[in-house]
């Protein structure tokens, strides 16, 4: 009673109960100016910087459909932005799935990177008993010390066997539904930041073909949009496997991936290593698509005992549909010399418009269309395989 309270509403207030009202009602006060901050302000201001700049991220590259050849300058996702860093990455679980964009005007036929027709790097299979010893470089001190696996072709058949591989699929619905009626079966590799990716991959697998996940590797050209979620060269481990994960759990019922560009990623052993652990675990195959004439995908998906194979022929990076034709041709010559040969195309008028005269040809002469996953050089079973399960 005598003692003034130290503080505050020392001079002020002397009595305690009104001391005791005055203090609760600042109390009540402050919190409701808190709730009306946090109400109008708040959604927009706290978690503003990394949502917002991975949304604009992801509308900028999803409105339309990746136009992989010229986007305007700015819109670049090249290394820059992932790399940055400090920012949370993108979560396999993101809470902004792509599609979230506001649907856009159905866009023109999503053109590719364009690629010089590279040779093919057939890669020799481990001769049997050779020296083991691969790459246990002073590069990657962790590397397995158990020789890879030897890895053995697909087994021979009767006729030559030519899987068509068609890439980019997905993110142009009407076109990719045009691909899914071909007259026969094809394997079609759709992009997993495509809208409606499921139910267009359910529906492609109902009609009976082969799907696979095509997944966005960085490519060299800057002015190249490979999409959101691009496996990048120089980041983190870690935060490349958050980004390959995601690619892989955007779907299922798929066997295996190629790359989207990559020229500049495959070439990247540290990078591509990390890919193939990833495979492996999950027991994915990789089709390079050789987009660089360095492309380490054979290698390492040997060296990590991945089944794999490489593509022959691209048969559509000229917008012409004679030239198609000619790379049908060609496609038909590999796959008479080696037995089998694999193409890759894309949803595109020129395209689908050549298949689907040429695919029920092809086959009348004498070849056989697979998918993709019957012409993967895969790891020789180990010899404990052979024995004892015979009964
Ligand atoms: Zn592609």
């Amino acid at each position: 009673m005598t003692d003034q309270p130290k503080g505050l509403f020392k001079t002020a207030i002397s009595d305690p109960a009104v001391r005791l009202a005055a203090l609760g009602g600042a109390l009540v006060g402050a919190v409701l100016v808190l709730a009306v901050v946090l109400l109008v302000g708040g959604p927009e201001k706290a978690p503003a910087p990394p949502a917002a700049a991975q949304e604009s991220q992801v509308a900028k590259i999803d409105a339309p459909p990746p136009q992989h050849v010229r986007q305007p300058v700015p819109t670049l996702p090249s290394r820059a932005e992932p790399v940055t860093g400090a920012a949370p990455l993108p979560a396999p679980v993101d809470p902004a799935p792509p599609p979230v964009a506001p649907a856009p005007a159905p866009a023109p036929a999503p053109a590719m990177e364009s690629y010089p027709d590279l040779p093919v790097a057939r890669v020799e299979t481990t001769p049997p008993g050779a020296a083991p010893t691969v790459d246990q470089g002073p590069a990657k001190p962790e590397a397995p010390a158990t020789p890879p696996p030897d890895m053995v072709g697909p087994p021979p058949a009767d006729k030559p066997m030519i899987a068509i591989v068609i890439d980019d699929m997905g993110v142009d619905q009407r076109r990719s539904a045009r691909a899914m009626k071909l007259p026969a079966k094809v394997t079609l590799s759709f992009l997993p930041y495509s809208r409606d990716l499921k139910a267009q991959a359910a529906e492609a697998r109902k009609l009976g073909h082969e799907i696979m996940l095509h997944v966005a590797m960085e490519p060299e050209s800057p002015e190249a949009d490979p999409g959101p979620n691009v496996l990048l060269t120089g980041v983190p481990e870690q935060e490349l496997l958050t980004n390959l994960r995601w690619n892989l759990e955007q779907m299922d019922g798929y066997a295996g991936i190629n790359n989207h560009m990559g020229s500049r990623f495959t070439r990247d052993l540290a990078g591509m290593r990390t890919v193939m652990a990833e495979l492996k675990e999950r027991g994915l195959f990789f089709l390079d698509s050789v987009t660089s004439r360095d492309s380490v995908g054979a290698k390492t998906a040997k060296e990590a005992g991945v089944a794999y194979a490489t593509r022959d022929v691209f048969i559509d990076h000229k917008d012409d549909e004679a030239f198609v034709r000619k790379q049908l041709e060609r496609l038909e010559a590999k796959a008479r010399k080696h037995g089998s040969a694999i193409a890759i195309g894309h949803p595109r008028d020129i395209t689908l418009r050549a298949l689907k005269t040429w695919l029920p040809k092809v086959q009348a002469a004498g070849f056989e269309l697979v998918g993709a996953s019957r012409l993967l050089h895969r790891p020789a079973p180990s010899p404990a395989q052979f024995s004892g399960t015979s009964g």
